[in-house]
């Protein structure tokens, strides 16, 4: 069926929408694709509904295509499930919680590991039965802080996951792969550029999780890329090369300073440049030791956390809370550090820390035998030639200096740049975590118990449909990739007619659309007693790979194919334009 736009439900608006931020937001509103609802909340229309179903449809193909099975969970979720594996509690305010009539507690669902967990439970109890992967496509909910940029953080979304159970390590790293592979394939269809990013580092176990990013200016997420190797990594996981670790007894003996106002580490370095102690000092060969406050889910006090890095870098504390999570992290403020009222503002030394039972750790940059000017843990002193291993002991490093352009690739030393991107899949092996809350066995050959390990897999299917817009549009409007548009071919008769007649080139346009149809092509005719202004405006806003204008040029025996991607336009005569176009 010929789609006529005169009889689509699509209203395309001239101006952007107030409160949009992002292209995709200011373009999928513009022509009309989504509505907003509510903040985070959209509705799909009829042209942004075959989207989000293209989308879908190439997740299913290649998640069946690795064997997992399709499932569908209900998104209204009965607490007991959270409660098992603690995450009622570890979800805090980021998920909607409702009651029935009875005041039982339910939740929006927001992913879905302990259901999953609970059916295969219920219904898999031998090794036999094993390995399995299930998926849903299905909305999740959850109640984001900031909702922003249209489809890219929604409160409502759509959302591929899925989730592997085996019964070994081995197992589990080819259910891994699977995905990873299923995943490449799925975001090359969509034709988004993409990058994998490791989102753990080396030390809490290399590739067990990587993210699917879709480099964008708009994205959300911060990402590393090496210019040399290519080595990839979001801003919580990077290992950035640090200096070679020292030998602790080759400093001179530690010696506390009289530096005066000097809480800064500016004002700091000045004073010690003024002082002789054989040698030029820099931001970088001071500690800072930045105060935080973590709370556990679930905690109703604040602990500190001190964090140690070198002078000349800053903290990043989204970096460290996307370490740290679900703990939550932030700056600690005045009435925080008057409870540890040892603690000197601005002249913090790492050595009383353990001492007062406050954690500290250190950025991976401090290493092992590292010499540092440090505070000295009263107004106005500092202490030089406090080491590492000798003066202090960290309870354990944390990646937690804000990444910068310059710093180096911890696997082949070359520079790194800092990129942005759109999160738009992730790939976890989550191990026994969900298997050991929910008492998840295999009975193995010889009937002992064994314990399943899982996987965890998401694709954001709304969020895809935003991240291609990102990737894909210009001054004029949405440029869809041919495997995602709505329609193949958008045409455009333009033409005078004899009041209550159709034109010739309406005429004409009917028959191409039905050749085109019948040739298996997707067809949306601009039919509309519209002038040629407003369907030009409006074919370019919509974005159809292809758009035909029936005009003038018919009185010879022409149309014109217009690229949308391209601007390119190129004549083609009238008996060859369905060959053409079905080639
Ligand atoms: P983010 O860091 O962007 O909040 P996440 O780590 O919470 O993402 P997962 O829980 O791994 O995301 O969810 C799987 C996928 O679902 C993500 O890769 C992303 O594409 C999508 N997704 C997550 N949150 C949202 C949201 N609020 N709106 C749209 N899509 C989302
Ligand atoms: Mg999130």
């Amino acid at each position: 069926m010929v789609t006529r736009m005169s009889q689509l439900f699509l209203r395309t608006l001239r101006e952007d929408p107030a409160d949009a931020e992002v292209p995709s937001h200011r373009l999928l509103v513009r022509a009309g694709y989504i509505r907003r609802t509510a903040p985070g909340i959209y509705t799909w229309l009829p042209l942004g509904k075959r989207v989000l179903d293209t989308v879908a449809q190439v997740v299913r193909e290649e998640m069946d295509r690795i064997g997992a099975q399709e499932v569908l969970f209900p998104a209204l979720l009965p607490r007991d499930f959270y409660e098992v594996s603690g995450r009622w509690t570890d979800y805090g305010d980021s998920v909607f919680r409702l009651q029935d009539r009875k005041g039982a507690d339910y939740m929006l669902g927001p992913t879905h590991e302990e259901l999953f967990t609970t059916l295969v439970k219920g219904e898999y109890s031998s090794y036999r039965d094993y390995p399995v992967t299930l998926y849903q496509i299905q909305t999740k909910y959850r109640d984001e802080a900031r909702p922003r940029a249209g489809l890219l953080r929604g409160r409502e979304f759509v959302m591929k996951d899925s989730y592997s159970f085996d019964l070994d390590d081995a197992g589990l790293q080819k259910s891994y792969d699977d995905h990873r592979v299923a995943y490449q394939r799925i975001f090359t269809r969509l034709g988004l550029d993409y990058r994998i990013a490791f989102a753990v580092s080396g030390a809490m176990g290399g590739s067990a999780s990587e993210e699917f990013l879709a480099p964008a200016p708009n994205g959300e997420d911060t990402f590393v890329q090496c210019t040399n190797c290519d080595y990839t990594a979001n801003t919580e996981a990077v290992e950035i090369a640090a200096p070679p670790k020292q030998d602790p007894s080759s400093h001179p003996e530690s010696l506390v300073l009289d530096t005066p106002d000097t809480p800064t580490i500016d004002t700091l370095v000045e004073r010690l440049n003024t002082m002789d102690l054989g040698g030029t000092f820099t931001g970088a060969d001071t500690l800072k030791n930045v105060v935080l406050k973590t709370r556990r889910p679930g905690d109703a006090e604040w602990e500190l956390l001190v964090v140690g890095v070198p002078g000349d870098r800053e903290v990043d504390i989204k970096r460290i809370a996307g370490q740290l999570e679900p703990v939550e992290v932030e700056q600690a403020d005045a009435a925080d550090l008057a409870k540890q009222p040892q603690l000197v503002r601005g002249y913090i030394g790492p050595d009383l820390l353990a001492e007062l039972g406050v954690r500290y750790v250190v950025d991976p940059l401090v290493v092992p035998g590292s010499a540092w000017v440090t505070g000295a843990n009263e107004e106005g002193k500092h202490a030089a030639y406090v080491v590492r291993g000798r003066d202090f002991e960290p309870a354990g490093e944390l990646g937690a200096v804000e990444i910068r352009d310059g710093d180096r690739c911890a696997r082949c030393g070359a520079t790194l740049e800092i990129a942005r991107g759109i999160e738009i899949g992730h790939i976890f092996q989550l191990g026994r975590k969900y298997a050991d809350a929910f008492e998840l066995d295999a009975q193995g050959p010889d009937g002992e118990a064994i314990r399943i390990t899982m996987g965890s897999y998401g694709v954001g299917v709304s969020r895809a449909v935003a991240a291609i817009t990102e990737q894909s549009y210009d001054d004029s409007g949405l440029v869809w990739p041919a495997s995602i548009a709505p329609y193949d071919v958008h045409l455009v008769p333009v033409g005078k007619a004899k009041p209550g007649e159709p034109s010739e080139q309406l005429n004409a346009a009917e028959q191409i659309a039905r050749d085109l149809e019948a040739a298996g092509k997707r067809v949306l005719l601009d039919d509309r007693n519209a002038t040629a202004g407003e369907k030009f405006a409006d074919a370019d806003l919509l974005g159809m790979p292809t758009i035909v204008v029936v005009g003038k040029a018919l009185a010879d025996g022409e149309v014109e194919v217009k690229d949308r991607r391209s601007g390119e336009r190129r004549k083609v005569a009238l008996d060859r334009i369905v060959s053409e176009l079905s080639s």
